[in-house]
């Protein structure tokens, strides 16, 4: 009832209205901004440009609280993971910075486990418990930026929410995140160095045109709905057609915007040169760029990944259609970091990790890997 505010949770509008509303000056919410979001400071006392009784009142009110770390995570490439504990460490989430030469992007989770049950992620094996809020969003860069920076490292510059869960089936909570990464006072990232990847939740991509302008990335998987129903089953409530007019109406009249297609390989399911056909004729004509992602394995997992030969080939069919096809390296595979292999540890409110090894079985015509 009394529990403090977490303001952590508020984007700029929201703490403006906040300190508007306790009779302080909007200019408040940027300079609280900064104190968090670019030098790190969650003590009010540490806040020197506010009057002593104002810090004494956030300090009453207010609290800024992050997820705790609990384990952090380096694999031989440099890829990095952080095990968050949330609701006092009862669940958890991963989080993961994949350090390039010039960038250094911050893969973030958005829901503690997925709805969305995709036949090869292992994420979906776990379950679902809750969506994240805006606090345990942006808690992840605030996080990693400042404990990089704290070891002389240079700042996350990217982000994308590729993380546990799907960001568009958590969408008010994701834009108010979204929103700080971006704000000037808060990590100033531009809105091109920010994605949002879903599975194609088509309402929630119409809605995001509206609110935001950030990249998009979609998980497509399949050129047609009789397979990627079986790869994706929330296809079957939006099929590729309605998602295909989602995208080109997302690209719009935006001369820079292109729509990410990610397409992971497997092998014998969705990798032959008559699929790679069948896709380029799909996306062809949508500003596009292609990532094929070789499929990660985790135990029990129903899928291979594709044979190196069929991911070049099918790569070089694409770009010879004039698709830029670019193939994702797997980074960080040595500790669970890799794509489809987050999976955090948390309550299944969804029991969908105690039936999924039947629910695997009900999966036809997948071949089973050894
Ligand atoms: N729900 C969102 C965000 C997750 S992004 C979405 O579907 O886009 C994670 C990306 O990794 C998605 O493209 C997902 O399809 C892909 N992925 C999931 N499991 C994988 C695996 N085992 N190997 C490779 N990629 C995987």
């Amino acid at each position: 009832m009394d529990e403090k505010i977490n303001l952590l949770d508020f984007n700029r509008a929201a703490l403006e209205a906040f300190f508007a509303a306790n009779g302080e000056k909007p200019f408040r919410a940027r300079q609280l901004m900064q104190w968090v979001h670019q030098r790190g400071v969650t003590d009010f006392a540490q806040m020197t440009d506010m009057s002593k009784s104002l810090r004494g009142f956030l300090a009453e009110n207010c609290r800024i609280e992050h997820p705790r770390i609990l384990t952090s995570q380096k694999s031989a490439d440099g890829t990095r993971k952080w095990l968050l504990g949330v609701d006092g460490s009862d669940n958890a989430i991963e989080c993961v910075l994949i350090p390039e030469k010039t960038r250094r992007t911050l893969c973030v989770s958005s829901q503690l486990g997925c709805m969305l049950n995709c036949t090869f992620c292992s994420t979906a094996k776990q379950g679902f418990n809750r969506n994240l809020s805006t606090a345990e969003i942006i808690a992840q860069l605030h996080l990693v930026h400042h404990s990089l920076l704290a070891e002389g490292e240079q700042g996350v510059t990217n982000v994308v929410m590729m993380g546990m869960g799907e960001p568009l089936l958590n969408f008010d909570a994701v834009i108010a995140a979204v929103d700080v990464m971006c704000d000037d006072f808060g990590y100033a990232l531009s809105k091109r160095r920010v994605t949002i990847s879903t599975a194609g939740v088509v309402p929630a991509m119409e809605r995001l045109d509206e609110v935001t302008d950030v990249a998009l990335a979609v998980s497509l998987h399949a050129p047609d709905d009789r397979l990627r129903n079986q790869l994706v089953p929330l296809n079957r409530k939006y099929p590729i057609s309605e998602l295909m007019r989602a995208c080109r109406a997302y690209v719009g009249e935006h001369r820079s915007r292109k729509i990410t297609f990610e397409y992971v390989m497997l092998d014998g399911v969705n990798d032959s040169l008559e699929h790679a056909r069948r896709l380029a004729a799909l996306i062809g004509d949508i500003p596009c760029k292609l990532n094929l992602i070789p499929f990660n394995p985790y135990p029990h997992a129903v899928y291979r990944c594709s044979e190196q030969a069929a991911i070049d080939h099918f790569r070089d069919y694409t770009s010879g259609k004039g698709i830029v096809t670019v193939t994702r390296r797997a980074r960080g595979d040595d500790i669970d970091a890799a794509c489809g292999q987050l999976v955090g540890s948390f309550h299944d409110r969804s029991r969908r990790s105690a039936k999924y090894q039947v629910s695997l079985q009900q999966i036809k015509g997948v071949p089973v890997a050894h």
